[in-house]
This record gives C-alpha cells, structure tokens and sequence, in this order.
C-alpha cells in the first residue's frame, strides 16, 4: 500500500459541490476582492478564535510582517524568536528592519522554551514571536507573564494550531496581534494562498486594515504607507465552508495522532510526540525523532511510505542569514531538532489501517 504524505482527497471529495457553488456565486457577483465573503469570513474566524477582531491578509508571513508594522515595530528593535521554526517567523522581523533574537526550544515539546525567554532580552527588546510548532499550542500564560513583566508585545504565529488551547484558552487569542495562514496544507487551508490576524485590540484592527490595502480605508485616499495584502473573495468563500468542518477534521487528526502513540509505543531509539501539561496538540505534523533518521525515512520512501522534515535546516544555519554570522552548534536544541526529526504522514481521512502500515514498518526499521 502506498501512503501519501498528505491527501486532500477525504476532506475535499464530500465538500466539492458545496464549494464549487460558493466560487459560481462569487464569480456571479462581480466583486472579487476585499467584500462580503471576506468580511463574512472575518466574522466567523474570530469568533471560532475568540478575537473581537479578525483582518484577512493575502498570506502567512504577510500577516506577521503586517501585525509587526502595525505595533510600530522597525529597525533597532529586536524580536524574540524560536530557534526551531519555519523560516517565514524569521523573515517577518527581518522585512520589517528588526532583529531576530533567536531563543532554544524546549526539547521535548519543541516550543520555544519559556524559561529561558528572559536571559534574552536586552533594552532593544519590543516583542515576543511564540510559535505553535507542529500544532501544539505554547506555554502562552508563563510567556505573557515575561512579556507583561518587561513591557514586550506578544505575536504569536498561529499557522499550525488552528482550534489548539493552552490552559483552556485558544492560540491566537493571546497576544496583542496574532498571525495565522491559510496555506492549503495547513489546518485550516485555502485554495491557493491566504493568512488573516486576530487581535482583541480595535485600533489595532483598523491599522492593519490600512495597511494591507494601500493605507487606505477609502479609495484613493491614502493615510500611511500601505501594502496591498488582502485577502481575495474566492478564498473568503471557500475559507468559510471549510471552516465549518475544521472542529470535526481536527477531531481526526487527534485520533490519527493516538492511534500512531499507540502503536509506536516503546520501540527504543524513537522519539514520539509529547504534549505538555495544559496545552492541546493539533497535530498539523506527527513528528517523532530519531538518531537514525535519514535512514529510517528512505527505508519507509522503499515501503511506499512519504515522509518529509520539518524542517531540514534551521533559520539561522540558512543562506539567508548567512551575515548574522552564526556558526554550526550555535544553537545546539534546534540543530539537533533538524537533524533528528522526521514528520510521519497525517491527514484527515487517513485511517487506522493506514497508520499500522506505516508503524509496521517503523518497527521493522528498528528490528
Ligand atoms: C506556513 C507558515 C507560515 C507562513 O504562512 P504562508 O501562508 O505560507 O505565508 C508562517 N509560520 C509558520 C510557523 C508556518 O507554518
């Protein structure tokens, strides 16, 4: 049995003419950017956030880099940020002129490790990026403490726990802006490219209403130097249908996640996933970790059996920032992260069957 990485088929198959008829009608209705579909899905996705506010953004890292500028943040500040994220946390704060202060993972949640925020901050310091990494909502109550206690920001970037909680509250609830992307392959996914912010702060709503169209609230009346990142009215329709069964396509992910503890349990050498005490997990991605990880991931590519690594290289080992001047072992956690972790297939639909022929093979692997 071959076995995708991710398959849209079970949670797009049952929704085809629901979806097709919202995309005839918005092609129907002649209006195709920043409308009601956009401002219906706004709506419904602060709500299922529990934001007063909700602003949809063309992208991801827009919404980052938006909510950022929109909290005044620029060159000579500094950001702290995981040392073990996508590379798109990263690249906000570097659009925006500031620097990325990079802090080490906790290395069995692989959130940033709120312990060790504080040694971090100098004066510089105006804000804190937490990451919910792979769907695992971050210790948010003991990071807002820092940040309240030294007058920092919180963004949290949202794009992998859509729906997860920490101590019974939702990621992207917390912070002063919170960034999330609707990226086909995320929890939450578009069809094609979209990201939106929540916030509970109403000016705050209303600047980053500006600034992702043009600066703009009425046309051709510019009040500050904008961007045009906004978020268009067939991925607003096909967003809210979809957001609909995102409760339900969760739930499966949960029980794909146990069935995989279950059945991958105690084979030694292996890492599985764990959850920390008050936090919800997603599972965006089910990673486990491995010293024998390039190995194990051709061996399951020979079963028929995709995997892939979230992620290879971290941030700060990458061409990209090559001028920070940062050295191999400079950051030891999130190397060793990148070099061990391997994200085992995961997708709504995906069945028990197939979970036991992928941790059959695994535990082959291991024999
Ligand atoms: C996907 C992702 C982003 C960027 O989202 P895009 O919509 O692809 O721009 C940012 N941060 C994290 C953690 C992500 O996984």
């Amino acid at each position: 049995m071959n076995i995708p990485f991710l398959s849209f088929d079970e949670q797009h198959n049952p929704l085809r003419e629901e979806i097709l008829s919202v995309i005839t009608r918005v092609y129907d209705s002649k209006w195709y950017v920043l409308g009601q579909q956009v401002e219906a899905f706004e709506a419904a996705y602060s709500s299922f956030s529990g934001t007063a506010h909700c602003v949809g953004v063309a992208n991801g890292l827009d919404a980052l880099v938006l909510s950022l500028r929109a909290l005044g943040i620029g060159p000579g500040d500094e950001v702290l940020v995981p040392s073990n994220t996508y590379i798109a946390t990263w690249l906000a704060v570097s659009h925006v002129g500031a620097t990325c202060v990079p802090v080490e993972p906790d290395p069995f949640t692989y959130n940033i490790d709120s312990t060790r925020i504080e040694e971090a901050i100098t004066p510089r310091t105006r804000a804190i990026i937490p990451v919910h990494l792979y769907g695992q909502a971050c210790e948010m109550p003991a990071i807002m403490a820092v940040a309240q206690r030294h007058g920092l920001f919180v963004i949290e970037d949202n794009a992998q726990a859509q729906g997860a909680t920490a101590h019974g509250r939702l990621a992207g609830s917390f912070g002063q802006a919170n960034a999330t992307s609707f990226y086909p392959g995320k929890n939450l996914g578009a069809l094609g490219d979209a990201g939106a912010v929540t916030t509970n702060d109403e000016a705050l709503a209303h600047k980053l209403q500006r600034l992702r169209n043009y600066g703009s609230m009425q046309k051709y009346y510019n009040e500050i130097i904008g961007y045009n990142s906004r978020l268009d009215e067939l991925q607003a329709a096909v967003l809210l249908v979809k957001l609909r069964y995102l409760q339900q396509w969760t739930q499966q992910r949960q029980q794909i996640a146990a069935w995989y503890q279950q059945q991958l349990a105690g084979i030694s050498g292996l890492q599985l996933p764990q959850t920390a005490v008050g936090s919800t997990h997603v599972y965006h991605l089910y990673v486990i970790r491995t010293a024998q990880r390039d190995a194990l991931q051709q061996y399951l590519a020979a079963a028929g059996i995709a995997t892939l690594i979230h992620y290879p290289i971290p941030p700060h080992l990458q061409l990209a920032y090559r001028s920070l001047g940062y050295q191999a072992g400079a950051l030891p956690i999130a190397e060793e992260l990148a070099a061990t972790c391997l994200s085992l297939p995961l997708w709504p639909g995906m069945t028990e069957e197939h979970v036991g022929v992928v941790a059959a093979a695994i535990a082959k692997f291991f024999t």
